[in-house]
């Protein structure tokens, strides 16, 4: 497309979502699309700077400024903050600041996703509260600010300062506030930032009181003038002065503190019960900020690191379907190739057919797709307003897409079933789960080599794998097939033969039986031969396994193929025996609940948690009455806060490493 026309197009868009923003506090495109045509914008504007216009947005700050209150000159501008959305982009700020100063001493802060406050007193008093507006005029709010009781109206020294922050609204607040307005057929609002962007510009300061705002207050005017050296010291005289500052700050000193604080956040950015969008990096040093400089919109020794949104837009190309290991047929949705959290998204899980007919995803829709951590993409909704055409309705395949068998739905269960044991797509899913890290952790045979060696018939069934030395030679005469790489594959699948029976039985692939159900059917039969004598019954009375993994258990070793294959790989000298970890004594975790937040330096969560479980304890992933202990780390949120409230006893790593000693 022809930049100007282009340029002139993103215009449009930013302009009117300016206004709703803005004005209107009813935005209709996301923040994330705003903010990635206007980094658009702004690259293009670089490239052709002789289309750049005065009244382009790149050069202004917030939206146009209303009559309802007394405009008020902010003595110095209020300006905006440049956007960062990945860690390139940061190593790249890092190094352009580093140009300028070889100090590496940043102040961490959390962006709070309110609208900015600028406060000034006299004396130690509260004279004067106004709104950012576009920077140089803002919107006088002092009575609606005085109504906020965390901005102190007297401060503790009787000084003359100016000082900003954000005013925000709390997360329950926000809640209560809508359900309030739902019970009374109100309009809901959109968001927090929205809902206190409405509130602040109330003509009337007691709705202001009642809606329950609140603030953080995070920077200086001048802050050489207190003898404050550094942003980190502004925070504590902040604080020291009586202002609400956020506890979450943090000095780093080095490349690697700043990004692990970035992530850290990014991890546990819903668990503050206010809204972040991000994190602001600032320069700590006073002294250079001069020398490191300002745009007209932005200053350059502070940048906004922001949080992509675990959910975006995108349009579904296709339906796929996928033939999973028990025959179950997923539909995968193929999308417009997007970026969330980091990585493109190309494919995402459409669940089963009620999940698509419920939600009337059809292909040509633009949807919502979430991903969040070890969760695999999913379509969360159609964006109806956005459907062109008249778009056929979703129809469920009656065949299996690989085989062409018929495909089954029982009554009461929402998936369709190849009806093919012996179709290939099934076995193969069976060779590569059986194989896998958490089976019996055959390195090497991941899901091209296990089709290949379906498709050349080495291996039809998983207990097949255990004959596969006898094609060494064949398979050295294959293309990709080298001496290292088939003699370490031959080396992997002897290993596996002496993993242990909980692996094995998880390995199998039963319906219903993960990895902890294995595990706790090892635990109660040791060997092989035990558990594929249990009655049903007596599967079921094992506390956290029901009547339908127990029936499921028992079915798979009545299945005669089944029973085959289990013969084959004793034959073979699979290990068939249970060596549990758990010791019998009774140690200071037996029968208690322990949950962990926050980051551990010396264990990743999964080793913890297995050590815990070894002592005879268990594992929750949620704080309540019923837990004994919270085991928390580095950056712990809302999980310890409850902890804390609740009373629970608390352990720090050190404590944890001294208990298990
Ligand atoms: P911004 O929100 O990207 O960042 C700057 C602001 O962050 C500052 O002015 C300050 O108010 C705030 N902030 C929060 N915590 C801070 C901290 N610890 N230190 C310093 N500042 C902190 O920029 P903006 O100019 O306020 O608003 C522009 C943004 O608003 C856009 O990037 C977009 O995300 C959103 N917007 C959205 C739409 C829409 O239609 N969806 C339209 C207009 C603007």
């Amino acid at each position: 497309m022809d930049p100007k026309q282009r340029i002139d197009e993103i215009k449009e868009i930013i302009n009117k979502a300016n206004y709703e923003y803005y004005t209107l506090d009813n935005p209709t495109i996301s923040d994330y699309e705003y903010d990635h045509l206007m980094k658009e914008l702004i690259e293009l504007e670089e490239l052709n700077p002789h289309l750049k216009t005065k009244d382009s947005p790149t050069n202004r700050v917030g939206g146009e400024i209303l009559d309802k209150f007394q405009k008020v000159t902010h003595a110095k501008e209020m300006k905006s903050l440049a956007d960062i959305f990945s860690y390139d982009e940061v190593l790249y700020y890092l190094s352009t600041v580093s140009k300028v100063t070889d100090k590496v001493a940043y102040s961490m802060e959390l962006k709070i996703d309110g609208l900015a406050l600028d406060l000034i007193y006299e004396d130690g008093l509260l004279v004067q509260a106004s709104t950012r507006g576009d920077g140089i005029t803002g919107e006088d709010i002092t009575n609606n600010v005085k109504t906020i009781s965390s901005v102190p109206l007297r401060l503790k020294e009787n000084i003359d300062i100016e000082v900003r922050g954000e005013i925000y609204l709390s997360k329950s607040r926000f809640n209560k506030i809508n359900e309030e307005r739902m019970k009374n057929g109100e309009e809901l609002f959109k968001n927090e930032r929205n809902c206190a962007a409405g509130t602040i510009r109330q003509l009337d300061p007691e709705i202001v009181r009642k809606r329950g705002l609140d603030t953080f207050i995070y920077y200086i005017v001048d802050p050489l003038k207190y003898g404050l050296k550094s942003q980190s010291e502004a925070l504590n005289y902040l604080r020291y002065l009586g202002f609400h500052v956020n506890p979450e700050s943090k000095e780093v000193l080095n490349k690697e503190d700043l990004l692990d604080y970035i992530s850290s956040i990014d991890e546990k950015r819903f668990d503050y019960d206010y809204p972040i969008d991000g994190v602001v990096l600032k320069y700590d040093y006073f002294n250079d900020y001069e020398k490191i400089g300002e745009t007209v919109k932005y200053p350059k020794w502070a940048i906004a690191y922001k949080f992509a949104p675990l959910e975006v837009k995108t349009k579904i190309e296709a339906i796929d379907f996928q033939v999973g290991r028990s025959g179950v047929i997923t539909p995968v949705a193929i999308l417009t190739p997007v970026v969330i959290s980091g990585s493109t998204v190309g494919r995402a899980t459409l669940n089963n057919e009620d999940y698509i007919k419920d939600k009337d995803i059809r292909v040509g829709d633009y949807v919502y797709v979430r991903k969040a951590a070890e969760i695999i993409p999913e379509v969360v909704n159609v964006i109806f307003e956005e459907r062109k055409e008249d778009l056929p309705p979703f129809e469920m395949i009656t065949l299996c897409p690989k085989c062409g068998s018929p495909l089954s739905r029982k009554i009461g269960e929402a998936d369709w079933y190849c009806t093919n044991s012996e179709c290939p797509a099934r076995v193969i899913e069976q060779i590569i789960h059986f194989a896998s890290r958490d089976c019996m952790d055959i390195t090497g045979l991941g899901d091209k080599i296990s089709e290949f060696l379906y498709n050349e018939g080495m291996v039809n069934k998983i207990s097949d794998i255990y004959s596969l030395y006898k094609y060494t030679d064949v398979l050295l005469t294959k293309e990709g097939f080298k001496e290292k790489k088939v003699f370490n594959l031959m080396d992997a699948i002897a290993n596996s033969k002496n993993v242990n029976l909980d692996r094995l039985v998880f390995g199998l692939g039963i319906k219903n039986v993960g990895k902890k159900v294995a595990r706790i059917l090892s635990e109660k039969y040791p060997t092989m031969d035990l558990l594929m004598a249990a009655p049903v019954e007596e599967i079921s009375n094992i506390p956290d396994i029901g009547p339908v993994i127990a029936k499921c258990v028992y079915d798979y070793f009545k299945d005669e193929k089944n029973i085959e294959c289990i013969n084959i790989l004793k034959e073979n000298g699979l290990n068939m025996e249970y060596t549990s970890s758990k010791t019998s004594e009774v140690t200071v975790f037996t029968g208690k609940t322990v949950v962990l937040t926050g980051s551990l330096s010396r264990f990743s969560r999964d080793e913890a948690s297995e050590i815990i479980q070894n002592m005879g304890g268990k594992t929750s992933s949620s704080v309540s009455k019923k837990t004994d202990y919270v085991l928390y780390g580095e950056s712990a949120g809302s999980k310890l806060t409850k902890a804390q409230e609740l009373g629970i006893k608390l352990i720090t790593e050190d404590e944890f490493l001294e208990m298990i000693k």
